[in-house]
């Protein structure tokens, strides 16, 4: 997947905001009938809206903007993705207008909406309701998260996501591939989590090839602990077969983290969480990965897995090249509080949102939204909805395509790749919630939340 790219334009000019020019990409894009939305879908089609998403835009600016209408950006398709964008002078009252923005990018999700793909009697069509309900909250990308369990169990669960792509066309765009969490983690009370004791283990090569071939080559993102014994050579062959290694649910120590970035992991699996309730003060784990540019670092923004403080020096020594924000949601987000079986395992979903193994104070995953997380991060750190909702779109999306689509950099548009959008309103982001109100991946509408806004 991400293979057959088809850059269009060259270069990146200097946004010019007088009129309404085209400033990227070929030729001017052709208006649709209608103010935002009409045309859709079609193969060379455009959506309007308020641009509040420029990557020197701080919070007031962002308020200030989303309150006047200063700008205005329309995102040209062509053959599902971006053909052009353009910039300009807003000509009509923004009231009504949506926010354009990326479509958010979930690298670590266990299940949603009552989906479960780690439930023993998993099936295709897990999948496809899962990405039928992350569409509606704005997510347009994910890698389901399998966990640690039996390796029949496992099977199971990643062949269920193979056949899901080979089944549905719009899944298979939607889903970036498996993030395997474990079985490869720490069996340590703390540092395992909620993944069970009787099924982590030492790193496997064979077995992880015949996980990779139920798959159908799937699995993009491995999670594992590096004092492991055989983790060296395992993260080597991983990185060398085209998979991200991302250091998690470990009890390493400072030389074991450095030896798997030497190895090539890159990543940081829920930095901050899947540790001990108390470790030595320094060094320890954590502040180990927090040091090291080479590792990219997933966070849990809910305000349970890490306290506002935890997040805002994460951001401040990560920075927005090396942080993204994940909902590690299980599945039972989205549903009433009480008791449930997530991962195999008695939870509680409480009233605050904080999911609990049943009796402990561990948290098992969390009933988070991508969205919500980033108006947490927004709360927490100070920045503006500009760079918190990169770290939950392009960011992530760039860890997993980057090498075959040129996505990196501070735009949140970028020409060529796929079109996957959100389109959400002003109004309710001025309040502080994202309402979305359509969604497109891959140029077509798979999500719409009401009938069009009128024609004005
Ligand atoms: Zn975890």
């Amino acid at each position: 997947m991400g293979k057959g790219c088809c850059r269009a334009g060259g270069e990146e000019q200097p946004v010019q905001r007088a009129g309404c020019q085209v400033v990227q990409g070929a030729g001017e894009p052709a208006r649709s009938a209608g103010y935002w939305w009409s045309g859709l879908p079609a193969d060379a089609v455009q959506i309007d809206g308020v641009n509040v998403a420029t990557p020197e835009s701080n919070q007031a600016a962002d308020a200030a903007r989303a309150a006047s209408g200063a700008e205005r950006v329309w995102v040209q398709m062509r053959d599902g993705r971006i053909g052009a964008v353009a910039r300009g002078e807003v000509e009509v009252p923004v009231a009504v207008a949506p926010v354009l923005l990326p479509g958010l990018v979930d690298l670590q999700i266990n299940g949603f909406a009552g989906f479960d793909p780690n439930s023993p009697d998993v099936t295709p069509e897990t999948l496809v309701g899962m990405a039928r309900a992350l569409w509606t909250t704005g997510v347009t990308s994910f890698c389901p998260t399998i966990t640690t369990q039996s390796f029949d169990h496992m099977v199971r669960s990643v062949r269920a996501v193979a056949q899901a792509c080979a089944a549905d066309v719009q899944v298979n765009r939607s889903i970036l591939g498996v993030h395997l969490e474990g079985p490869y983690v720490s069996g340590e009370d703390g540092p395992r989590g909620a993944h069970p004791a009787e099924w982590v283990r030492d790193p496997d090569w064979d077995e992880f090839q015949r996980l990779q071939e139920a798959a159908e080559g799937r699995i993009r993102i491995v999670t594992l602990a590096p004092e492991r014994a055989g983790a060296v050579q395992f993260i080597r062959k991983l990185v060398n077969s085209g998979v991200l290694v991302s250091i998690g649910h470990t009890a390493a120590g400072s030389e074991q983290i450095r030896a798997a970035i030497d190895a090539g992991a890159t990543l940081s699996t829920h930095l901050g969480n899947g540790a001990h309730g108390h470790i030595r003060r320094h060094p320890n784990y954590i502040w180990d990965q927090l040091a090291a540019d080479e590792l990219v670092a997933g966070i849990i923004v809910d305000g349970h897995h890490l306290p506002a403080a935890v997040v805002k020096v994460f951001w401040r020594a990560k920075g927005p090249e090396r942080l993204y924000l994940v909902s590690d949601a299980v599945a039972i987000a989205g549903l009433p509080p009480g008791r449930y079986v997530a991962l195999g395992q008695q939870v509680e979903l409480t009233a605050s949102g904080r999911v609990n193994l049943l009796g402990t104070e561990y948290l098992a995953g969390s009933a988070l939204e991508l969205r919500q997380a980033v108006l947490n991060f927004m709360r927490f750190t100070g920045v503006g909805l500009a760079q918190a909702w990169a770290l939950a779109s392009t960011r992530p999306l760039a860890l997993l395509l980057g090498q075959d689509e040129d996505i990196t950099g501070e735009a949140l548009f970028h020409l060529g790749a796929r079109a996957d959008l959100v389109l959400a309103d002003a109004n309710e982001l001025r309040q502080g919630r994202v309402k979305v109100l359509a969604v497109v991946l891959g140029g077509e509408v798979v999500y719409q939340a009401s009938a069009p806004t009128p024609e004005l």
